[in-house]
C-alpha cells in the first residue's frame, strides 16, 4: 500500500496507471496497476488509498447505484425533451407560415371571385348590345 499520489512503476518498468475501483468491496479505492494489464503487461497491483471502513462499504455502493438510476433517467428525460423541442420548433413553422397561407388563400379567393363576377357581367352587356 503506497497511501501516496506519486508515481509509481509495475514490474515491467513502466508508470503504473492510477485506477478507481467500483466493486462493492471496494467502491471509489484507488489503486495502481499496469498500464498494458489488458494487454499483456505484467500483474501488478498495489492500493492507493486506504481500505474502507465497514460503513462506507454498506453505504457507497447503495449511492452509487442511486446515481446511475438518477444517470439513466436523466438520459430518459433529455430524449423526451429533444422529443418535445422537435415538436415545438414543427408547431413554430405552422404558427409562422399559417397566416402566410391565409393571405394568399383569400387573394386567390378575392381574384376567382372578381373573375367570376367578369364573366357573369360579360354576358349582360352582350344582351344590350345584340
Ligand atoms: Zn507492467
Amino acid at each position: 500500500m503506497s497511501h501516496t499520489t506519486g508515481f509509481v512503476d509495475c514490474y515491467c518498468g513502466r508508470r503504473a496507471a492510477l485506477r478507481t475501483s467500483w466493486t462493492d468491496d471496494n467502491p471509489g479505492r484507488r489503486f495502481h496497476s499496469c498500464i498494458q494489464y489488458t494487454r499483456g503487461g505484467c500483474s501488478f497491483f498495489d492500493w492507493e488509498d486506504p481500505p474502507m471502513c465497514r460503513r462506507s462499504k454498506a453505504i457507497i455502493p447503495g449511492l452509487l447505484r442511486r446515481i446511475n438510476t438518477l444517470k439513466e433517467e436523466v438520459k430518459t428525460l433529455e430524449g423526451e425533451v429533444g422529443e418535445l423541442q422537435r415538436t415545438n420548433r414543427k408547431l413554430f413553422q405552422f404558427v409562422v407560415w399559417l397566416p402566410c397561407i391565409f393571405v394568399v388563400v383569400v387573394w386567390i379567393w378575392s381574384a376567382l371571385t372578381a373573375v367570376k363576377k367578369q364573366n357573369v357581367e360579360v354576358p349582360r352587356n352582350t344582351n344590350m348590345l345584340a
